[in-house]
C-alpha cells in the first residue's frame, strides 16, 4: 500500500491541481490531498477549512482520494500518516528550482523518508496558477477555464464580499 502526499496552498483549487490528483490517483493507492497553511500567505482567499471543503467537492468522485489540512513541517506531517511520498507539479523552468530545493530539504529532514514525485503539468494547464485565477476575479474576468463552476461560483461570491466589505470601512 502505497500513500502519497499531495501538500500545497490550493487558494483556490484550479484545474491544473485537479489534473495532478486524478494522474497521481491512479499511480498510488492512495493520495491525501494536504492544505498546508503554516506558510498561511497574508491576504489568503479562503481559510484552511474552506479550501479543505472545496478539495473535498471536487475529488469526492476519486475513491482514493481524502483531503486534510496540517500546521506544521510536511515531513512531520508524513511521519504522522505513514506516507513517504511528496507529490508535486512542475509547471516550467520558474518553479523547478523552487520545488528541487523543497524536494531535498524534506529527504534531508527526514533522514531519506520522504521523496518528492514530480507530475508535469499537462499543456492546458501549464500557465495556471491559484494567483492568476485569483487576480483575474479580482477585476471580475472570466475564471471559468481556470475552475470548476463550484468553485468559480465561490471565488465570485468571496469577491462580492470583499467589495462590500471594502466599501463598508471606505464608508466609516
Ligand atoms: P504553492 O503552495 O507552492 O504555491 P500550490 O498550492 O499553488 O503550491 O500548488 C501545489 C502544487 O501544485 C505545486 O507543486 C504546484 O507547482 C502544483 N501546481 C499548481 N498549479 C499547477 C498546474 N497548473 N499544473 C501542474 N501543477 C500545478
Amino acid at each position: 500500500m502505497i500513500r502519497a502526499i499531495y501538500p500545497g496552498s490550493f487558494d483556490p483549487v484550479t484545474y491544473g491541481h485537479i489534473d495532478v490528483i486524478k494522474r497521481s490517483a491512479k499511480m498510488f493507492d492512495e493520495v491525501i490531498v494536504c492544505v498546508m497553511y503554516n506558510h498561511e500567505k497574508k491576504g489568503s482567499l479562503f481559510s484552511a477549512d474552506e479550501r479543505v471543503k472545496m478539495l473535498q467537492t471536487v475529488t469526492a468522485d476519486i475513491p482514493n482520494v481524502r483531503v486534510d489540512s496540517y500546521y506544521g513541517l510536511l515531513v512531520d506531517y508524513a511521519r504522522k500518516v505513514g506516507a513517504h511520498v511528496s507529490i508535486r507539479g512542475l509547471r516550467a523552468v520558474t518553479d523547478f528550482e523552487y520545488e528541487l530545493q523543497i524536494a531535498q530539504t524534506n529527504r534531508l529532514l527526514s533522514g531519506g523518508n520522504v521523496d518528492t514525485v514530480f507530475l508535469t503539468t499537462s499543456l492546458e494547464y501549464a500557465s495556471l496558477s491559484s494567483s492568476s485565477v485569483r487576480e483575474i476575479a479580482s477585476f471580475g474576468g472570466d475564471i471559468s477555464v481556470c475552475v470548476p463552476p463550484v468553485i468559480e461560483k465561490l471565488v465570485k461570491e468571496r469577491y462580492k464580499e470583499l467589495a462590500l466589505a471594502g466599501g463598508k470601512d471606505e464608508q466609516q
